[in-house]
């Protein structure tokens, strides 16, 4: 037995006993059902692709219209969002409250899952019926009670890791909806600050290694978020494929009709053509370990 003399580095056998008993993987492996064909760690990968910012209808549809041509399911749009530092560019646009009414919309015209961010507890009830996954963003991975209200909803949840806390303090997070007894928890590595990251505008480095990192040390799913971490529209494909490739239950990526235009992080956004190229290349390295993009 490995005593637990560091805390807040990495994970001791005791830890999983006690710290995180219920996201340790004592327990076997767990399976976080959406809905009747999307899954999170079972034998499918599946994407969760859209917008950074829910911008307006138009944008909506038409990304919708992509993933129902590539068979994808799952999509994204934040209608609240965590910025830095508190100035907006004047192309931007919170859709805030009336974002939901869009993503309404959306529901009521394509088959889609829809994943959002929710930054306040008082949100919750606004949106609990339209979307389908509540996403805790990497700056709320420690907001406890954001956490546990999010999962008393007993929707499924997103908890993104924060890019500077161990896999340790990810799994005390997720404790914390398993103790709401919300099962459906899904973990995401998207990207860590690093002392370098071979590009100036790159903010992050993805963790490929937190990947099987994370399996050794939990029950829960975990996908990949190479578009945040990388922060370079270029680098999206060679890290979505290694994600896959390193065992990552889902991907989740940012695409935009004109990504240069994207009112928030223009500069990691792919366009729709190289979203369908992605999805066609990715397959085949799925192909590879007998998994499936979904
Ligand atoms: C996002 O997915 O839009 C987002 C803000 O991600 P993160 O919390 O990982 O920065
Ligand atoms: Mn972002």
């Amino acid at each position: 037995m490995i005593e637990n003399k560091f805390p807040g580095k990495d994970i001791s056998d005791e830890d999983l006993k006690t710290k995180f008993p219920l996201s340790s993987s004592i327990n076997s492996k767990k399976i976080v059902e959406i809905s009747k064909d999307i899954s999170f760690g079972g034998e499918n990968v599946p994407f969760i692709a859209g917008p950074n910012v829910v911008e307006n209808k138009d944008l909506m549809f038409k990304c919708c219209e992509i993933l129902e041509k590539n068979k994808i399911k799952c999509l994204r749009g934040g209608i609240y969002k965590p910025l830095t530092f508190p100035y907006r560019s004047e192309k931007y646009f919170e859709a805030g409250d009336e974002g939901i009414r869009i993503l309404e919309d959306v529901k009521k015209n394509f088959d889609v899952i829809i994943f959002t961010e929710i930054l306040e507890e008082k949100k919750l009830n606004l949106v609990k019926d339209v979307i389908d996954v509540i996403q805790i963003g990497a700056r709320n991975m420690q907001n406890f009670p954001l956490i546990t209200a999010a999962a008393k909803t007993k929707k499924p949840i997103l908890l993104k890791r924060h890019f500077g806390s161990s896999i340790r303090d990810l799994l005390g997070s997720a404790e914390y909806a398993l103790l709401e007894k919300n099962e459906k928890v899904i973990l995401c590595e998207r990207g860590v600050s690093a002392p370098h990251t071979h590009r100036a505008s790159s903010r992050f480095l993805l963790d490929l290694q937190a990947i099987p990192a994370i399996k050794d040390n939990s029950c829960l799913p975990v996908i990949s978020d190479p578009s945040h971490a990388c922060f370079w529209h270029e680098w999206v494909k060679p890290l979505t494929l290694g994600s896959i490739a390193t065992g990552a239950d889902g991907i989740m990526i940012e695409f935009h009709e004109n990504p240069r235009e994207s009112a928030v992080d223009p500069l990691q956004a792919i366009d729709f053509k190289e979203f369908e190229d992605l999805i066609e290349n990715s397959q085949r390295v799925a192909n590879a370990i007998d998994k499936k993009i979904v």
